[in-house]
């Protein structure tokens, strides 16, 4: 039994508009390889003949009903808003998607493969849902399709090994999944891929379908990397470094607004590369028909997201943070565009209710105009990620990252000189090639000496066709890489549960998420900072005027998606424990507290080194 998910509600509200767009696209198979076209014949024919064909066309559903999909998906945000996407092409070719494996036509897994060990979960999965078939007659068995960066990396190995999956489908392929899907359907034995790299896919004329009454959203402004660091396989799982347009960006920012919608994360690999031009002609057209079929707000929105774009113009390359660099020439892929910092501004003005956050960004891209956007934008997160990668100068000269310790260390000063209080997270990976026992004490040492409030910390994986694995030698043992981990963490560790203790008398902003887990009289939030914050619900809590000692009380019940003003009275490793003091917006919270969203009793002097 299909469960249907409930779409962004203007989707919902007018289902064809972006989806039949996407069908439209999908079926011009303009991307197929040679594998789908030598089953898609043969596909097409069984499909005629088969029980259980349901695939909608042109709006109509077959008399024989939707298919059920199954998506399961592992990796990062860019996964989980891909998959989103991948959604909103699958239900206008009339699928509905299930939650429930069994009930399933079609079983997607949305795969990364960044380090070895998430690689091999996925083969797990696939032997079980390959199992799933097992004793059902051939036209009954699910379709099993790989998708995303681990589809890209092992391409037609997947289709035989063990005959595992019946479709690959690499990261720019989502558009062409139902033509994919059909060339398998009713074709017992048949194999369908596309992995096709794009230099311009961006999918952004397609709304993806978002689980209903969240009030946080993904919005994807990038796609790819041109910075191959010698550890990632990124760059040859997602291809060029390629933005959305503006227009098309502005569009779903506004839609998320008008639905309630209180943060929103922009996602990209290298999020603060972003250089888009102000509106390209696929969104202008897209746009272009919203407005033309829709008499609600709808069309007034498509209407600002172009008219108002149409002034926008790009501007000269402003250049890295001091003393970064890159491999590529950023003067000729940035000129004239729309560049961050620009684009930042933009989004965080739609509506000062919700908080913008982004996510990853390369240390390089954050010059001072993109700080300043951040300091002076009360919406946009106080919570920096900077992935350091390695403390050792030496090391980030082997991982090709394009700046030294040195370097991080003065970016690091120079954001808590302008955003004084900003939180900093970052990514490391211990027992990188040649890492010697000097480097892995100078990464101990920056965790230390920077205090990071959240930390990504990884063993090298070595990955097959990096530059790391073709050039250089993976020659830390793996316990070594380990106890070197286990020692970053440790550290980190340290620092972060004094940040933690640090906390408690300070007061924040919280977005109210939902109920805790452990205990329902309980609400948890995050804070501007990124913290979860626990608290007991209140339902009887007033206006937050500024005054911490006591909470306030009156007549406003806390729901998910409010703002509240919460003191932290406690902590533990990962989690605030606090009191409500009453309720509170992001404008005027920033307005009592001024540039100071928390009083943290630390200092934010330099990093020592
Ligand atoms: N674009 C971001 C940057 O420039 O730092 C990083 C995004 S990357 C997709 C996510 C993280 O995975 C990296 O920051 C790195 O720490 C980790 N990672 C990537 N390749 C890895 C590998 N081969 N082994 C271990 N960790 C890896
Ligand atoms: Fe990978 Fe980030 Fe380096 Fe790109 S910038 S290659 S995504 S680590």
């Amino acid at each position: 039994m299909a469960t249907p998910r409930a779409a962004a509600a203007v989707a919902a509200a007018r289902p064809s508009t972006p989806r039949r767009r996407a069908r439209a696209r999908a079926g011009d198979g303009r991307h197929l390889d040679a594998t789908a076209d030598a089953v898609r014949a043969a596909g097409v024919a069984a499909r005629r003949a088969a029980p259980r064909t349901g695939r909608a066309e042109d709006g109509e559903e077959d008399a024989r009903g939707r298919r059920a999909v199954y998506v399961e998906t592992y990796g990062c945000q860019m996964n989980v808003n891909d998959s989103e996407v991948m959604m909103a092409v699958l239900e206008g070719a009339g699928y509905d998607e299930t939650k429930e494996v069994n009930d399933a036509d079609v079983i997607l897994i949305n795969t990364c493969a960044i380090r070895d060990k998430a690689e091999a979960k996925i083969w797990q999965r696939l032997a079980y849902f390959r199992s799933l078939g097992n004793g059902k007659k051939r036209s009954e068995k699910p379709v099993v399709g790989v998708l995303g960066c681990m589809a890209e990396r092992i391409k037609e190995k997947l289709l035989e090994a063990d005959r595992l999956a019946d479709i690959v489908a690499g990261p720019d392929a989502y558009r062409d999944l139902p033509n994919l899907i059909d060339a398998v359907v009713g074709n017992p034995g048949g194999k369908a891929m596309n992995v096709q790299l794009s230099v311009e896919e961006t999918y952004a004329d397609i709304i993806p379908v978002r689980e209903a009454g969240s009030h946080s959203a993904f919005v994807t402004i990038m796609r790819g990397c041109d910075n191959a660091c010698a550890f990632c396989i990124v760059p040859y799982t997602r291809g060029r470094e390629r933005s959305r347009d503006l227009a098309s960006i502005m569009y779903e920012i506004r839609l998320l607004s008008e639905q309630g919608v209180k943060e929103v994360t922009l996602l990209g690999q290298n999020v603060n590369s972003y250089a888009g031009e102000p509106a390209s002609a696929t969104t202008t057209d897209f746009l272009s028909s919203l407005r033309g079929e829709s008499k609600d707000p709808i069309a007034e929105l498509a209407s600002a997201s172009t008219e108002r774009l149409a002034s926008a113009s790009g501007s000269a390359f402003v250049g890295y943070a001091d003393g970064f660099a890159s491999r590529y020439d950023p003067e000729r892929k940035r000129a004239g565009t729309i560049q961050f910092a620009e684009l930042l501004d933009k989004v965080a003005s739609v509506d000062p209710e919700m908080r913008i956050r982004f996510t990853s960004p390369h240390p390089k891209d954050f010059p001072d105009d993109v700080l300043r956007v951040i300091r002076d934008r009360p919406n946009v997160s106080k919570c920096l990620h900077m992935p350091a990668q390695s403390g050792s100068s030496a090391t980030l000269e082997r991982m090709a990252r394009g700046y030294t310790r040195e370097s991080y260390f003065a970016l690091i000063d120079r954001v808590k000189a302008m955003i004084p209080g900003c939180a900093i997270t970052t990514d490391i990976i211990s027992g990188f090639c040649g890492e010697t026992e000097d480097d892995h004490e100078d990464t101990v040492s920056l965790m230390s000496a920077i205090g990071y409030e959240q930390a990504f910390m990884f063993a090298y994986s070595e990955r097959e066709g990096t530059a790391g694995q073709r050039h250089q030698i993976d020659d830390v043992p793996e316990d070594v890489k380990q106890r070197r981990l286990q020692e970053v963490i440790d550290a980190f560790r340290a620092r972060a549960a004094e940040k933690q203790q640090m906390e408690i008398g300070s007061t924040h902003c919280v977005l109210v998420e939902g109920p805790s887990k452990k205990n329902s009289d309980e609400w948890t939030g995050k804070t501007d900072t990124s913290k979860w914050v626990v608290f007991e619900k209140n339902d009887a809590i007033g206006k937050y005027a500024g005054d911490e000692d006591a909470p306030t009380s009156g007549s406003y019940g806390v729901k998910p998606g409010d703002y509240v003003a919460v003191r932290v009275t406690g902590c533990s490793t990962g989690t605030l424990f606090g009191q409500v003091l009453g309720k509170t917006s992001l404008v005027e919270f920033q307005n009592l507290h001024g540039a100071q969203w928390t009083t943290p009793k630390s200092s934010n002097g330099a990093s020592a080194r």
